[in-house]
């Protein structure tokens, strides 16, 4: 083990990181290809903002996503997510992922589904910027609002990883994740299901009959979202577990237009 390798490490150890070697690697690669000085990035590292941010990338689903600094770093658990939203996206298809952020979620749709259409939103510039260096079409705006009416009742696949801490409980984040990700992408309103229920009536607005959402989720927001997209009659309503067993996802499969909508577009 290099002198550098282990002087890194420790200075991560010293610092409070809860994976020092894994992270230590992680910079010293970086650091090898130019992205700065091993030092500058270690300090800005103990300073707590995201190993990603400092690095420029992370590796979502065996691909790598560029993550410019102060955008969404994508977790691991949303790779499940990530998957079914593939297994759900016909060879064509037209998949819109909203609140995108870095794009991962897309970039890992276009990969799978190279003959598909994939396109995105996020409200946030910054993310907007980001998910096109990623490659993803992404439009600025709120939810579906930038989404072009073409697509109207043509959406073969709507993903979301919305905003879902309640407001409540932000405060119980680890520190880092609150001193420096953007709080617009975490905070989901008293309940956290203020973004999620927007997010189905946008599924509901854009997707074809049969054409299927796919949200992330946390604590028992499952229970309320079910309700919700039965109530907006959707059908084959599942959720999804992550690695701890909690319910992470929920997915869909929306009802047939309602006859006033046919025939308008
Ligand atoms: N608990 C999630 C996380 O920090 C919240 C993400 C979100 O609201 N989209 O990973």
């Amino acid at each position: 083990m290099s002198e550098e390798r282990t002087r890194v490490i420790r200075e991560l150890a010293e610092g409070g990181c809860v994976e020092p070697e894994d992270e230590a690697d992680s910079l010293l690669t970086a650091a090898r290809q130019g992205v700065g000085p091993i030092e500058g990035m270690v300090l800005r590292r103990l300073r707590g903002e995201p190993l990603a941010w400092i690095t420029g990338s992370v590796t979502f689903c065996g691909l790598h996503v560029r993550i410019d600094p102060g955008v969404f770093v994508p977790r691991p658990h949303t790779e499940v997510l990530a998957r079914r939203a593939v297994e759900l996206l016909p060879d064509e298809g037209v998949a819109v992922d909203l609140c995108t952020g870095s794009g991962a979620v897309a970039v890992v749709l276009a990969a799978a589904r190279p003959r598909a259409t994939v396109v995105a939103t996020d409200v946030d510039p910054l993310a907007v910027a980001c998910a096109l260096r990623n490659g993803v079409p992404a439009s600025e705006g709120d939810l579906d609002e930038p989404l072009p009416y073409a697509l109207r009742a043509r959406v073969d696949l709507m993903t979301a990883v919305v905003p879902y801490v309640p407001t409540e409980e932000l405060r119980l984040l680890p520190r880092d994740v609150l001193a420096h990700e953007p709080r617009p992408a975490l905070d989901g309103g008293s309940g956290g299901t203020l973004v999620l229920v927007r997010a189905a009536g946008a599924a509901d607005r854009w997707l074809r009959p049969g054409g299927s959402l796919l949200l992330e989720l946390g604590g028992d927001q499952a229970a309320d979202m079910t309700a919700m997209l039965t109530y907006l009659g959707f059908t084959d309503i599942r959720t999804h577990a992550d690695a701890d067993g909690r319910d992470r996802a929920i997915e869909g499969r929306r009802g047939p237009l309602p006859p006033a909508a046919v025939g308008q577009g």
